[in-house]
């Protein structure tokens, strides 16, 4: 063999011994199960800015409160609900949720404070995220658009301005309660309004009320949502809730496969 023949042979040696290296890993690599055999997540047709996903509880789509006791009270009218007389109750109960509402505050404005644009929903029908103008409207922040009530302020203020559309979109977990009604797990609350997040998995210290401290006594697992009637004629449209929001869960059939221990020269 001759010398240039020895050192192409080389170099090409050394080619594949770089190109080794460099993608040894993939060669390596195995492909990692869980060994867990899950079920197909359910189908759910999502909805656009006026409907619902397939799989929601409608509480209002613009036709009537029927879902709601004391919905007749209010003013149903060009597929808008406005507030009016009193506060309504969801004939349904509910505990862990995905909530979706709509709302405007009143395009005229009126009053100041927590007398401007005034409602709130009462998850359970007592941790209340509160509705308000607070477009340039001061008042104590654990009291403003989007706080929870006397607990936590939102992380920012995302209103939009009197009479314009707005929208939360909350993730509640309902609190458990051990049987000797004191407190196993807290309330948590995920809320997004107009798209931004204002609060993340945020520990609810209990009832929500203008005369006294938060806490918790015991109730039941489901419980309904209520929307607050505070004097002012906030707008409402697109309301529902989905129930189907726990984790699926699969059944472990075998151990993991663990991808095979990968030579000191490829990791
Ligand atoms: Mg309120």
């Amino acid at each position: 063999m001759s010398l240039v023949r020895v050192s192409r042979f080389a170099l090409s040696l050394l080619v594949f011994a770089l190109m080794t290296s460099i993608s040894g890993a993939y060669f390596w690599a195995r492909e990692w199960k869980s060994g867990i055999l899950w079920p197909e997540p359910p189908i759910v047709t999502p909805g656009d800015a006026a409907t619902a996903p397939s799989d929601a509880i409608v509480l209002f789509d613009g036709k009537d409160l029927s879902a709601w006791s004391g919905g007749d009270q209010w003013i149903v009218a060009d597929g808008i609900a406005t507030v009016a007389k009193t506060s309504i109750t969801s004939k349904q109960s509910f505990g862990d949720c995905q909530f979706h509402l709509e709302f405007a505050t009143p395009a005229e404005v009126k009053g100041s404070g927590q007398g401007r644009g005034n409602s709130g929903i009462h998850f359970m029908g007592r941790y209340e995220l509160q509705i308000l103008d607070s477009f340039g409207n001061t008042t104590y922040f654990d009291g403003q658009c989007g706080s929870f009530y006397k607990t936590q302020p939102p992380s920012v203020n995302a209103c939009r301005g009197p009479g314009e559309w707005q929208s939360y979109d909350v993730i509640f977990t309902a609190p458990r309660f051990k049987a000797d009604g004191s407190l196993h797990t807290p309330a948590y609350a995920t809320v997004l309004q107009n798209g931004v997040l204002i609060h993340n998995h945020l520990e609810l210290k209990g009832t929500t009320a203008y005369t006294e401290a938060p806490s918790y006594t015991k109730h039941r697992d489901k419980e309904p949502i209520s929307i607050q009637n505070h004097g002012n004629p906030v707008r409402f449209r697109n309301i529902w809730v989905r129930e189907n929001i726990a984790p699926l869960t699969g059944q472990q059939l075998g151990g993991a496969t663990e991808p095979p221990a990968l030579p000191e020269d490829v990791r």
